[in-house]
């Protein structure tokens, strides 16, 4: 019984030491001791506490001493390390070592500092943001529609162009010292998300010369002299850029661009030059049709080694104004209908002068790592704040429909049916939200989230997506057919576009997040492989050595977190002051993380390489590392926004889903882990009494639905920073109108149906009930009106648009040559 006891006390204690990853001298001093109590209280055959105390006694004296560690165990391994470890080519490191680790690295290190988190100011605008928002942004969301830009212009407007031009849209990234507006990158985040929720076209166009492109690379990497020259004309959109990476033969694998340049001289304004022949053909280039300067990327080659030994050079960046001879530009593409400028462009031997390279010849060969580095501050902001644009004014506008549209004399939106779509396009917007400010936050704060932004593109395009789908379910046949009044076909059409650009989804979950992430947010192994990888012997065995022991202790600790929070529910974790109502949610974080952070090393300890290769395991570990930030972001939002009560069932439902589908991201890797022996012991050690979430309630998914179908605080706060049109007619304000008219005049009708029922109305057949009341005094005039306006506005919301046999294509003519077609825009370039 003593024996069981001890051998209990002995387990505990090592989980203990393990959870608090001890230092190996209280290991030793740990296992000493119990042996010693073994010893004396006579708790086990002699022979088995003197075999163990000798091996201690050899182990524990190499393994407390570092330089003894090195020559006895360290080293050889590193050996065998530096043989197996596949060679990195140039583009790989540049990509994995691009960028900053910040909360992600928390996450990964499976005891997340939940105050660090929370320390994070709230982002604010300056009143200068504020006011550009309230005013340019209003006036010019006020200038479009989707219906007009995409049958009438099949662009923006000519006096839209000008508009964004004048008012600085296009320079928002751009310091005010080169006329710029010099925004933060929230600022800039919030303009995205207002023009998204009102017209693809608008939002795209101005999104583009603000995100990766020749201004930002021109900041990062440009000359002096191409700073001076450039940044004022793209500032006030004298000069329209484009960004050319993808060639038909390379999309997501754009580091295999074939198209080249080289090195030689030529002539330039009558004299002999150095410089770079051009041969390219690319495909997809936004705002490329209309584009004066377009920035280039290719390979540069120096056969004839007129700059160095090197032949191949390595991705190089240009820019070049369209109106060189040789560039063919100006075709346009029609991607799903949307009528934002895009389009090949290709050019065959065409000279350029070396100065026109970004940065000039010092950055030839340089281009992939410029434009890894600057990558994650576009993605953080880009596609992230336009999802959640768009899907703000989905959100808002099917809510309000599914209020008004009644059907078995019921709104659609109190259907159980239609509540789970509701439920879920209001949990989802709540964490979309909360993710893109905190991403436009952090960049602010001069970080480079490369994996974060890699997660928020690719969840939040994705969520984008499933609003438009539910939202295009719960609208029905208004949803299909097209119009003026039709709120949200047009998302639907286009939204692949999200999912497709800046890293197509499926590559970025299979490939970067947990590819990227494992590699550069875990504590140790970025620390191994520059170990492996450094020429310095000494240097390398030292800094090896330390990683490799603290990697272990790493691991060890993980796995004793992973299932002693799992024994225990996670009630032991400590989280800082939150809201009570979130304190669990902390608490089994902080588990799902240790979780991740021991299956992530387990599986790269296991399968090594090969995991690369295992996208599906490698995809799940990164939808894990995905829903804990999705979570992170939901709660710290909450946190910011003052713990709002009445917002509380829209971060319960986001939590409850985020949380099940990371459980079940874990199941994922576990039951598919191709060493079964391996995934036994996985099994046990993340779920040792089952799995703690299920999907979220249908209690709760009533009360977001709810949320989403009244005007309320909360609608405002969830849809806040949208564009709402104030115009009569336009579909959106027709909604907002018949939802507050509707409620206004429900009690009303029910005070008519109730003096039906109880016998004290009768209508006629054919007679109007709300006249028959008031004739009975049973309602006043006034009521009446009240009650005629809200079938009239609700008639209006659900009528869907109709043309004349030829579709209104004779309606729809386009405008005559308007200043943004491609000729006169290059002629006024010229
Ligand atoms: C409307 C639009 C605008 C664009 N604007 C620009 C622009 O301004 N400048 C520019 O340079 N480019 C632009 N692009 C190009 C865009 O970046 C590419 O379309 C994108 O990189 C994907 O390349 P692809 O279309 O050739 O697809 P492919 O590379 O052929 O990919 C097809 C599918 O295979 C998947 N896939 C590929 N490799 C893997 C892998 N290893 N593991 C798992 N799945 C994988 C992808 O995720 C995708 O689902 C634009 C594209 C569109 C459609």
């Amino acid at each position: 019984m003593l024996t069981l006891v001890w051998l209990i006390a002995v387990i505990a204690g090592f989980l203990v030491l393990a959870y608090v990853n001890a230092a190996g001298w209280l290991w030793s001093g740990a296992i000493a001791l119990a042996l010693a109590v073994a010893w004396v209280a006579h708790l086990l055959p002699p022979l088995l506490v003197i075999v163990p105390a000798l091996v201690l006694v050899v182990l524990a004296i190499p393994l407390n001493y570092p330089p003894l560690r090195r020559a006895l165990v360290s080293d050889a391994i590193l050996a065998i390390f530096r043989k197996i470890l596949p060679q990195m080519t140039s583009t790989e490191r540049e990509a994995i070592e691009a960028g900053t680790v910040g909360w992600d690295g928390e996450l990964f290190s499976g005891r997340p500092d939940w105050r660090k988190l929370l320390a994070l100011p709230a982002p604010r605008l300056t009143p200068e943001e504020q006011r550009f928002i309230d005013r340019e942004c209003e006036e010019v969301c006020g200038m479009v529609s989707e219906w007009e830009t995409t049958n009438i212009y099949k662009d923006l407007p000519p006096q839209v162009w000008q508009f964004i031009k004048d008012k600085g849209f296009l320079g928002m990234i751009i310091p005010k010292e080169y006329g710029g507006l010099g925004f933060s990158a929230f600022a800039h985040s919030q303009v995205v998300a207002k023009l998204a929720s009102r017209c693809s076209a608008l939002v795209v166009t101005v999104m583009v010369p603000n995100s990766l492109g020749p201004g930002e690379l021109l900041l990062h990497y440009g000359t002096d002299e191409q700073k001076r020259y450039y940044l004022p004309r793209l500032a006030k959109g004298i000069e329209i850029p484009c960004f050319a990476l993808t060639n038909p033969h390379a999309g997501s694998d754009a580091a295999a661009i074939p198209d080249f340049g080289i090195v030689c001289k030529g002539e330039y304004q009558g004299r002999q030059t150095l410089g770079l022949k051009l041969t390219w053909e690319k495909r997809y280039i936004t705002l490329g049709p209309v584009a004066t300067l377009l920035g280039l990327a290719f390979r540069a080659f120096d056969p004839d080694h007129l700059l160095g030994d090197r032949e191949d050079l390595g991705i190089t960046c240009a820019l070049i104004p369209t109106h060189h001879p040789g560039v063919n530009i100006g075709r346009r593409h029609m991607p799903l209908n949307a009528v934002f400028q895009n389009g090949p462009n290709w050019g065959k031997e065409v000279f350029i002068p070396i100065d026109w390279l970004i940065g000039g010849q010092a950055m030839i060969g340089k281009g992939w790592r410029m434009l890894m580095e600057s990558l994650a501050a576009g993605r953080s902001i880009s596609l992230p704040s336009l999802s959640t644009g768009m899907s703000k004014l989905v959100v808002r506008a099917t809510g309000g429909y599914a209020r008004v549209r009644s059907q078995f004399k019921t709104p659609i939106g109190k259907f159980e049916g239609i509540e789970e779509p509701l439920a879920r396009m209001g949990g989802y917007l709540y964490s979309m939200d909360a993710t893109h400010k905190l991403l436009a936050g952090v960049v602010d704060l001069g970080e480079k989230p490369a994996v974060l932004s890699a997660i928020a593109k690719y969840h939040l395009t994705d969520r984008g997506r499933s609003v438009v789908t539910d939202a295009m379910d719960i609208t029905g046949g208004k949803g299909i057919c097209m119009g003026p009044s039709n709120f949200v076909g047009a998302a639907y059409m286009q939204v692949p576009v999200s999912i497709t650009v800046e890293g197509a989804n499926i590559l970025t979950r299979s490939l970067i997040v947990f590819g990227q992430g494992a590699i550069r947010c875990h504590p140790y192994v970025l620390k191994e492989m520059a170990a492996a990888h450094d020429s310095d012997l000494k240097a390398a065995s030292v800094a090896f050595d330390r990683a490799l022991f603290g990697h272990i202790g790493f691991v060890l600790s993980n796995f004793a977190r992973t299932f002693v929070l799992g024994i225990l529910g996670s009630h032991v974790v400590a989280v800082p002051d939150v809201a009570p109502e979130t304190r669990r949610y902390y608490q089994q974080l902080t588990r799902f993380s240790a979780a991740l952070a021991f299956l992530a090393d387990v599986s790269m300890g296991v399968l090594g390489g090969a995991l690369k290769r295992k996208e599906k395991l490698s995809a799940r570990l990164g939808d894990v590392l995905s829903y804990l930030f999705l979570c992170s972001t939901t709660l710290k939002r909450y946190e910011d926004e003052g713990r709002q009560a009445a917002d509380a069932p829209l971060m319960h439902w986001a939590i409850w889903d985020a949380m099940f589908k990371a459980q079940t991201a874990l199941e994922g890797v576990i039951s598919n882990f191709p060493n079964r022996l391996i995934a036994a012991v996985m099994q046990r050690t993340v779920f040792p009494l089952g799995r703690p979430y299920v999907v979220p309630s249908d209690k709760l998914g009533h009360d977001v639905a709810k949320l989403l179908i009244e005007p309320s605080a909360t609608r405002d706060r969830l849809t806040g920073g949208m564009y709402l049109p104030q115009a009569e007619g336009d579909a959106m304000r027709t909604i907002e109108s018949a939802l507050e008219a509707t409620l206004a005049a429900e009690p009303i009708e029910a005070r008519i149906r109730e003096a039906q029922k109880a016998g004290r109305l009768s209508i006629k057949l054919g007679e109007d009930r709300g006249s028959a009341a008031q004739a009975a005094n049973l309602i006043t005039a006034d009521e009446l009106a009240l009650v005629r306006k809200a079938r009239r506005l609700v008639d209006q919301v659900i009528r869907v648009d109709d043309f004349a046999p030829d579709l209104g294509v004779s309606e729809m003519r386009p405008p005559a040559v308007t200043p943004t077609s491609p000729e006169v825009a290059r002629k006024a370039a010229a």
